[in-house]
């Protein structure tokens, strides 16, 4: 099973560097058959190929069994003509990865603004207000006069429907709740038609609490009744907005996975950006793409049938768990002492140990 590892900008290769190290662990207690490759994305990239990600590179992406994508420091890539390409944007759209799966959950021990948390915000991924990825030619945004912008949302039946029905199906494995967040007061043919969708989907899926909202009100839900909600869907940029907010609520941006999956394809990707101004410090915090990572893992199991793949997801899970847990296991985002590097070396420990008691 090939593993494609995206180091990215700025911290990207180091927390990647320990996303590697952990999965050769689990490699070795769960005889994953993991084989690794490496490839370059972002400035590397544009160094040696002449543009931060390539269609070679998104056909490696298309093939491989998991690929891990750093973050990548797109504010500060040339214009497209000159190959600074957002790479993130090319997988989404090439491999058509549709929802953007981005669970936030509050961790024992840990403070979080949120006292329970648990939920899962599914975000169209593909469609929306995202101008430089929703055409076929041409942007969203256009500029008519030098006084006038204009931007152009894009909302599809199939678009709605599909990222709704993934919703609807992860709601009915967790908690059976599905809140579909919306503006259909205001965007009444817009949101109207994702919310139409949506509905539909969810009564197919059938046996779900369905509940809606508007994005105004979900926006102070999450801060008053954060335990209220299980499985959130939404458009494009409200998915985008909430999902940050969640995770800032339940601890912080450097604790959210995320996922970017599709009908064929998913790939794992850390929630923050490549934090230039920590980059090659070994200070950054690993936890966002590993968690991306069980994420990945769980998915490739889920679709392929494999346990192994799913109780290496939990036993990961669990490991960073108790990481987080413990005061001197922390890196120092979170007042910790821990380098990037020594945190996933005392990670790769624990993981051993508790594959080890889950063995005896
Ligand atoms: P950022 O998330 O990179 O950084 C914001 C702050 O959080 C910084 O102080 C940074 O040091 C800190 N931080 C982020 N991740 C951390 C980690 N893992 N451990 C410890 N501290 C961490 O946001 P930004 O500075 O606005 O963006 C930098 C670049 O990243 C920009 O080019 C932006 O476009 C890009 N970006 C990429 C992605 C992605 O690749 N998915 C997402 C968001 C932003």
């Amino acid at each position: 099973m090939e593993v494609l590892l995206l180091p990215g900008d700025g911290i990207g290769p180091e927390i990647t560097a320990v996303t590697r190290n952990v999965l050769e662990a689990l490699d070795r207690s769960f005889s994953l058959g993991l084989q690794f490759s490496r490839e370059d994305v972002g400035f590397a990239s544009l160094e040696k190929h002449g543009a931060t990600i390539t269609p070679e590179l998104i056909e490696r992406a298309r093939k491989a069994d998991l690929t891990i994508l750093g973050p990548v420091d797109t504010a500060h890539y040339p214009p497209a003509e000159q190959g600074g390409i957002n790479p993130s944007a090319a997988l989404r759209i090439n491999l058509d990865l549709y929802a953007n799966v981005r669970p936030s959950k509050v961790f024992e021990g840990l403070p979080a603004l949120a006292r329970n948390m648990d939920l899962v915000i599914v975000r169209e991924n593909t469609e929306g207000f995202y101008a430089d990825r929703t055409m076929y030619a041409g942007t969203g945004e256009v500029m008519p006069t030098p006084d006038l912008a204009l931007a152009m949302r894009k909302v599809t039946r199939q678009g709605s429907y599909r990222v709704s029905a993934f919703a609807a199906r992860l709601a009915a494995k967790r908690r059976g709740h599905l809140t579909i967040v919306h503006k259909a007061n205001v965007l009444k043919l817009s949101d109207g038609l994702f919310l139409s969708e949506a509905e539909k989907a969810a009564a197919e899926q059938g046996g779900l609490t369905v509940r809606e909202e508007h994005v105004d009100a979900m926006a102070s839900l999450l801060v008053r009744t954060p335990d209220a909600f299980d499985v959130i869907v939404t458009t494009n940029m409200f998915g985008d907005i909430l999902s940050n907010e969640a995770a800032e609520l339940a601890g912080g941006l450097g604790l959210s996975g995320s996922l970017n999956v599709g009908d064929k394809n998913a790939i794992a990707q850390a929630s923050h950006g490549s934090a230039p101004d920590i980059a090659g410090k070994n200070i950054a915090n690993p936890v966002s793409l590993l968690l991306s990572t069980v994420l990945l893992l769980d998915w490739k199991g889920a679709e392929t049938g494999r346990s192994d793949l799913q109780q290496a997801a939990n036993r990961l899970d669990k490991a960073i768990a108790e990481m987080l847990k413990n005061p001197d296991t922390r890196t120092s985002d979170l007042a910790g002492a821990l380098s990037c590097s020594d945190f996933g070396s005392i990670l790769v420990e624990k993981l051993s140990d508790v594959c080890r008691d889950s063995i005896d």
